[in-house]
């Protein structure tokens, strides 16, 4: 490993709410994808609502959501051209439970009985994490809008993560799923197409599934 790379704990309770999302809710494990179109969506939503102010900011190319299987490597990766994450942002924002969105989620789901906690994911949002119900590793790469920098933030979502420099040619963010052997299925695009018509049907910007190795 280079030496630039940093590797940085989680705060506790992130491993614990992990730990509930990725045994909680595997038989709903599809939301995943849920999450991070919100994500992807929200991101956007703030970079346009920046660029209000300062049109610098503005995506050159305009909002844009991608979604790119690829069963070769077993990768499915989610691109977007928001707003993006500094380094700060992603030490905060994907390395500790800021929202209390979340913690509330987080004790809700332990004390409920183990009947009702699917009914649960309905109620709050999981969030970025979700993505480890599907993925043994979570890569990030992300540009903040206005910033010439580049950061990847890695993990497999065992209690750590790492922070490195990177290169992206323009903001916004590149979050790349390496699935579970088990999640292969998600690396359909017509399973893909079927979970976004289902949970994201809401979401106005333009999503591209792209067919697999295309
Ligand atoms: P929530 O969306 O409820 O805030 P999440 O766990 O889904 O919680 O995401 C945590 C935070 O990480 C977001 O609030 C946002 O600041 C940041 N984030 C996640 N995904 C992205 C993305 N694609 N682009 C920019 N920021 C993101
Ligand atoms: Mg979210």
């Amino acid at each position: 490993m280079s030496d630039t790379v940093e590797r940085h704990e989680f705060g506790a309770e992130v491993g614990r709410l992990l730990d509930l999302v990725v045994h909680a809710l595997y038989s709903d494990r599809e939301i995943f994808l849920r999450e991070l179109v919100a994500n992807a969506a929200d991101a956007t939503d703030r970079r346009r609502f920046e660029a209000l102010t300062d049109p610098a900011l503005m995506a050159p190319e305009g909002a844009r959501l991608r979604i790119v299987p690829d069963k070769a490597a077993r990768t499915l990766t989610i691109s977007d051209s928001g707003i993006g994450m500094s380094k700060a942002d992603l030490v905060q924002h994907l390395g500790t439970i800021a929202r209390s969105g979340t913690a509330a989620f987080a004790k809700t789901l332990a004390d409920a009985p183990a009947a009702d906690k699917p009914s649960l994911i309905g109620q709050f949002g999981v969030g970025f994490y979700s993505a480890f119900m599907v993925a043994e590793r979570v890569e990030v790469t992300s540009r903040r809008a206005g910033a010439e920098e580049a950061w990847l933030w890695a993990s497999e979502g065992r209690g750590d993560y790492t922070l490195a420099p990177a290169e992206r040619a323009e903001a916004g963010t590149d979050i790349v799923l390496h699935m579970k052997p088990d999640a292969e299925e998600f690396l359909e695009p017509i399973r893909l197409q079927t979970i976004i018509r289902k949970w994201a049907d809401h979401i106005t910007i333009p999503i591209t599934v792209t067919k697999d190795g295309v």
